[in-house]
C-alpha cells in the first residue's frame, strides 16, 4: 500500500517511541536510517521526497518490525560509522561506539607520524580500533587479536574493504599467540562491565556479545589480566598502554597500572566528561 512518505515515517517514528521509549527525534532519525537503507537512498532524498507518495518495501517493515523487539539498529542495517570510516556490524561484534574514538585519538598523539612502529589491539571485535589506527598512521604495523573466530572474519572483511590489507590479526585469547613479541604500544576496549550490571539487560547490549562486555563481578578482570601481561609486551624503554573502561572505574585502573610499574598513569574524559580511557607508560 502506499502513503505519504511523510506519513510513513511519523507512524514508523509513533510506534518506535512508543515502544523502546526512544525521544522522538531519536525514532524519528532511526525510521530514517531504516528506509534509506531499504531505498538506498542517502538522507537527503527522504528529507527532499518528504511530500510523495512511496510504496514501501516489505523490507522495510520486516526491518521495523524487528527495532521494534530491540535489536539494534547497527545489526539491522549491518554497519556503523566509526572515526569517520563504515564498519560491518554483526552480532558477533559489540557495535563501535563514539566514545571509543577518544581511545583512538589518544592513540594516534603517541604514534609518531613516520617512523615504522608496532601496535597492538587486544581484543579488536569489528576491527574498529585497528583498523582506525592503521588507515590513519600507513607506516605503523597494526596487529589486532580476537578470542572469537567470528569476530575475525568480520574484522578480515572490514580490513579488506577498507583497504588495510597490512592488518595482522591472530586468533589469541589476549597475549597466548604473542609470545615474547613486543609493540610499541597496546590499546584495547575489552570487556568491562560488572557482571550483575542491570544495564546489560537493557536496550542495544542485550542482543551484543556477552563476553565483549562483562568482565568479572568488579568489571575489571580483563583489565588486571591485560594491565599484569602489558609489560612483558612492551618494547623497552618504555611503551604506552590505552585502555577504555566504565565511567566509575577511572580510580581502579589507575591504581592497577600504578601497580603493574606503570608510570605517566592518567585517565581521559570523553566528551560527556566521564572518565573513559586510562593511559600508562610501561618501565624501562
Ligand atoms: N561502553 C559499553 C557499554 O557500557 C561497554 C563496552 C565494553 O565493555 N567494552 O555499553
Amino acid at each position: 500500500m502506499s502513503a505519504g512518505l511523510h506519513d510513513i515515517l511519523r507512524q514508523g517514528a509513533g510506534r518506535l517511541a512508543a515502544t523502546l521509549g526512544l525521544d522522538p527525534r531519536e525514532a524519528r532519525l532511526e525510521v530514517q536510517i531504516l528506509l534509506c537503507h531499504v531505498l538506498d537512498k542517502p538522507r537527503s532524498w527522504l528529507i527532499r521526497h518528504d511530500r510523495d507518495e512511496l510504496q514501501a518495501p516489505s523490507s522495510y517493515a520486516d526491518l521495523l518490525a524487528r527495532r521494534l523487539t530491540g535489536e539494534p539498529i547497527a545489526y539491522l542495517i549491518g554497519k556503523r560509522e566509526f572515526f569517520g570510516l563504515e564498519f560491518k556490524t554483526t552480532p558477533a561484534v559489540l557495535i563501535p561506539r563514539p566514545e571509543t574514538e577518544l581511545l583512538v585519538e589518544l592513540a594516534l598523539a603517541r604514534i609518531p607520524e613516520n617512523r615504522p612502529c608496532k601496535v597492538l589491539d587486544l581484543g579488536t571485535g569489528s576491527g574498529a580500533i585497528a583498523i582506525s589506527l592503521a588507515k590513519n598512521r600507513p607506516q605503523v604495523t597494526v596487529t589486532a587479536i580476537d578470542q572469537s573466530l567470528e569476530a575475525l572474519a568480520v574484522a578480515r572483511e572490514n580490513a579488506a574493504r577498507l583497504d588495510t590489507p597490512k592488518l595482522r590479526l591472530l586468533h589469541s585469547n589476549w597475549f597466548s599467540a604473542l609470545a615474547s613479541e613486543t609493540f610499541d604500544l597496546i590499546v584495547s576496549n575489552p570487556p568491562y562491565v560488572e557482571a550483575a550490571d542491570p544495564h546489560l539487560q537493557r536496550g542495544d547490549v542485550r542482543f551484543e556479545p556477552l563476553s565483549a562486555l562483562a568482565a568479572g563481578v568488579d568489571g575489571l578482570d580483563d583489565i588486571r589480566r591485560i594491565a599484569a601481561a602489558a609489560p612483558h609486551h612492551l618494547k623497552k624503554p618504555g611503551g604506552w598502554l590505552l585502555f577504555e573502561h566504565g565511567y566509575n572505574q577511572g580510580e581502579g585502573c589507575r591504581k592497577i597500572l600504578r601497580q603493574q610499574g606503570f608510570s605517566e598513569v592518567a585517565t581521559i574524559c570523553d566528551l560527556a566528561g566521564l572518565e573513559r580511557v586510562s593511559v600508562g607508560l610501561s618501565a624501562d
